[in-house]
């Protein structure tokens, strides 16, 4: 979904008279409610058959779909505290990331240098630390899981809660296949513009929303997914490199814009491209959980030991 708030550059031509974001349509949602349906319905109807069985039945995939847009259903300004903490989370604009040096992978130490900038969070985007805190849950109630099963215990209650970090999390690795999700030029270019891209506030939800809706359905979609594969090493690190391959796309989708790619039915590459991108969020997300799955049987320390 799109941001409402202005980034800097915008507020500043915005005082001047020279812009305003007044026509970003207040009922948007991320890759729109269908694009967010369908990558995480393809997640979930194609985990290995490794992965528990109540987390591969109809009854979960049809739960974890329901949950795809779910964070998108938390902006309403009936809940001001929820929307204004939980805004940033479904974006990062990598460019202002990146010029205060690496990505910590803690969200503290990352707010601590931002406002040490004299910035503010919401401002850049908080997208990689929502993603991995949401999947580092997942992996907690899955071992949860395991250790249930293992004791011959009812698992109903925690099978609830698994299948609901695996839907909440499909929305924020959803939104990051989408290249206006990771960039400055999130709705409109900004800055010097040598190919003439368009400056209007209109190609995210055009692109995400209405174009994917009437466009893109699931077997090209998923006919784009990649081989599953368990991440090795870090998240965080697994995630940061996920989101910088989206973000090699950005002028991409400025160009197939500006080729009327996204007008009507759009054009045979423009289809191509979305098929792709909504792929790899599903792709990810699939990896993802199973990941969470595989790590879950690693033995942690108890923290109370001794204690
Ligand atoms: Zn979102």
């Amino acid at each position: 979904m799109l941001r409402l708030s202005f980034s800097p550059v915008r507020a500043v031509l915005a005082v001047a008279g020279l812009a305003c974001v007044a026509a970003l349509p207040l009922t948007a949602h991320a890759w729109g409610n269908e694009g967010h349906r369908m990558i995480n319905k393809l997640a979930a109807s194609s985990l290995p058959a490794d992965v528990p069985a109540f987390l591969r039945s109809d009854a979960a995939i049809a739960e974890i779909e329901y949950l795809g847009p779910e964070p998108d259903r938390w902006r309403s300004s009936a809940e001001p505290e929820l929307v204004a903490v939980q805004a940033p989370e479904h974006f990062i604009d990598l460019e202002l990331a990146d010029a205060l040096g690496p990505l910590p992978h803690r969200r503290l130490d990352f707010e601590a240098k931002v406002f040490a900038a004299g910035q503010r969070p919401e401002k850049i985007g908080l997208q990689p630390w929502q993603a991995t805190e949401v999947w580092e849950r997942l992996k907690a109630a899955l071992r949860e899981y395991r250790t249930l099963t293992a004791a011959h215990k009812d698992t109903r209650p925690v099978e609830q809660a698994i299948l609901f970090y695996a839907g909440w999390l499909g929305h924020y690795v959803g939104d990051a296949s989408q290249p206006l999700h990771v960039s400055v030029q999130y709705n409109g270019w900004t800055g010097p513009n040598p190919n003439g891209y368009t400056t209007d506030h209109k190609i995210h939800w055009q692109f995400e929303g209405p174009f994917v809706a009437a466009n893109l359905h699931e077997p090209e979609v998923r006919a784009k997914m990649t081989a599953t594969q368990i991440l090795q090493g870090d998240i965080f690190e697994n995630y940061e490199k996920y989101l910088r391959h989206t973000g090699i796309s950005v002028e991409k989708v400025y160009q197939l814009e500006k080729a009327g790619g996204f007008v009507g039915a759009g054009t045979n590459e423009s289809k191509e491209f979305t098929a792709e991108r909504l792929a790899a969020g599903a792709s990810m997300l699939r990896d993802m959980i199973y990941s969470a799955w595989i790590e879950s049987a690693k033995p942690v320390p108890d923290p109370y030991a001794g204690k």
